[in-house]
């Protein structure tokens, strides 16, 4: 028998989208032995839409989540809220997967066209606007970032300096890329709606119901504070709290992202359009329909192990490069209201993996989206369904499935203290980078150390 443990999270200081909405648990927390068909771990994107893909798919099963807080408490409601397809990814994707990617990046394109329709019918209003998504450089190196992914086949439209000003609002980047059919939304309003619809569905919830051990076996059973449950097959949907998982940390390496919400400011002309900068730090905007400027950047900062303490959910400390780089962009952006941090699950080839685990094969996960999930976790679910469901389809067959051709990363602690050092040597070649200057050899030898790069 396998037994996975998994660390209590540290409190989380809520994300200005959580605090917009007023976001507050919808169910009780478990309190009682049950037991259930599919139980999933983690209420953000992945838990729910995997949920409601089961549902959909096999309707009499019971399908019951667990949630350690509250349903989008994790990267779901802490996002910068920017959808874009795989499009942007489609070279990695090709690498990977070989000629599946285009089907993949499709994929992520129809997920769009989900969040629209169900936006449309009035079943989740989650702010969803489609302005676009652009992808721009404001420095010399940045230049060109996206010409892997136009030579893959990726419908993204070049946009000169004068095109970006009247769509962003700002000279700073001055060159890039936009994919028409993506754009913006409300992070936790679509979380919440995702929620609403599971319970709708039918879906057994339960939200401050943190697992803290699953003793794998023909029925698995979960152990949580006030109850447990026994499954037949049990879905790691925890993100970034998977790296506790044996079997998956040697893949999974954790990074933090911070962001930023302005008071209301006037109208930048993004309307609807999401804008990501291809520094090194990469940086992304949005502007929300109440004129708040949201503003993200990579910090890159990695946990230490499995441990993702209260500084992945606020990092007060590292504020300054966030508001320096907002200064740059927006010299006249008003009053920073809200900040936060949120974890990256990231895989060394920048894409997720789904499975099931080697020593308990009842026991399936999906992790590793990068810090690229809005369109990319539907497409996930459709795959962890197959493979919940023991379907032999094309979603079963994905070469995002299994850890075989993933690559392990070092063992701890030269993982953490390596990537230290790369980080590093990262800030050093963004803030030389963004000044148009050319980093040092050393410099640029250990930021190319960076897992994938
Ligand atoms: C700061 C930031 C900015 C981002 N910006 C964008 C963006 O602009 N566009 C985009 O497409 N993607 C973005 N992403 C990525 C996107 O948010 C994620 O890929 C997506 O939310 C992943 O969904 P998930 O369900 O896998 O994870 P999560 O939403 O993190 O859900 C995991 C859940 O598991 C729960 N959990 C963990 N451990 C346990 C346990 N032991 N018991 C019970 N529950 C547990 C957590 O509480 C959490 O709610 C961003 C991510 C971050 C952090």
């Amino acid at each position: 028998m396998t037994v996975l443990h998994f660390r209590p999270l540290a409190a989380p200081h809520r994300s200005f989208w959580l605090q917009d909405i007023g976001a507050a648990p919808a169910s009780a927390p478990l309190a009682e032995d049950i037991a259930t068909d599919i139980a999933i771990i983690g209420g953000g994107y992945l838990g729910l839409w995997t949920a409601l893909r089961l549902k959909a798919a096999a309707p009499a099963l019971s399908v019951t989540i667990l949630e350690a807080d509250l349903c989008g408490s994790g990267a779901s409601g802490r996002n910068g809220g920017q959808v874009h397809s795989w499009w942007a990814e489609i070279d990695l994707l090709t690498r990977l997967v070989g000629p599946e990617a285009e089907s993949l990046a499709r994929a992520t394109c129809d997920a769009i066209e989900e969040l629209a329709a169900l936006q449309a019918s009035g079943r989740i209003e989650m702010d969803l606007r489609l302005g676009g998504w652009l992808w721009t450089a404001s420095s010399r190196a940045q230049e060109g970032a996206w010409d892997g992914a136009v030579r893959g086949g990726a419908p993204l439209v070049a946009l000169d300096a004068g095109q970006i000003l009247k769509r962003t609002g700002t000279p700073s980047s001055y060159l890039g890329v936009v994919e028409h059919r993506a754009g913006s939304l409300h992070p936790a309003k679509l979380a919440l709606g995702l929620r609403a619809l599971a319970l709708a569905k039918g879906v057994r919830l339960h939200e401050a119901t943190p697992v803290t051990r699953i003793e794998s076996g023909t029925h698995c059973r979960i152990v949580t504070p006030g109850g447990s449950v026994t499954a037949a097959k049990v879905v790691l949907a925890t993100n970034a709290w998977s790296a506790s998982v044996p079997e998956l940390h040697p893949y999974l390496y954790v990074v933090d992202s911070q962001i930023l919400a302005t008071e209301p400011m006037p109208d930048l002309g993004l309307h609807g359009a999401s804008v990501c900068d291809a520094q090194a730090h990469v940086l992304y905007w949005q502007q929300t329909p109440g004129g708040r400027l949201i503003f993200g950047r990579g910090s890159g900062r990695i946990s230490l192990g499995d441990r993702l303490g209260p500084g992945f959910n606020r990092n007060e400390r590292g504020l300054a490069p966030s508001l320096a780089e907002l200064k740059r962009l927006y010299p006249a952006a008003p009053r920073v209201t809200h900040d936060w941090t949120g974890p990256i699950d990231c895989m060394a080839e920048h894409l997720p993996v789904f499975g099931r685990l080697r020593s308990a094969p009842n026991i399936f996960y999906g992790l590793g989206f990068n810090g690229t999930g809005i369109a990319q976790t539907p497409v996930g679910a459709h795959i962890l369904t197959s493979l919940i469901l023991d379907r032999k389809d094309d979603w079963a067959r994905s070469g995002l499935v299994g850890l075989d051709r993933r690559r392990r990363l070092p063992p701890e602690p030269f993982r953490y203290l390596g990537a230290r050092l790369v980080r590093a040597a990262i800030s050093r070649r963004n803030a030389a980078e963004i000044a148009n200057r050319t980093p040092g050899a050393l410099v640029r030898f250990l930021s190319a150390l960076t897992p994938g790069g």
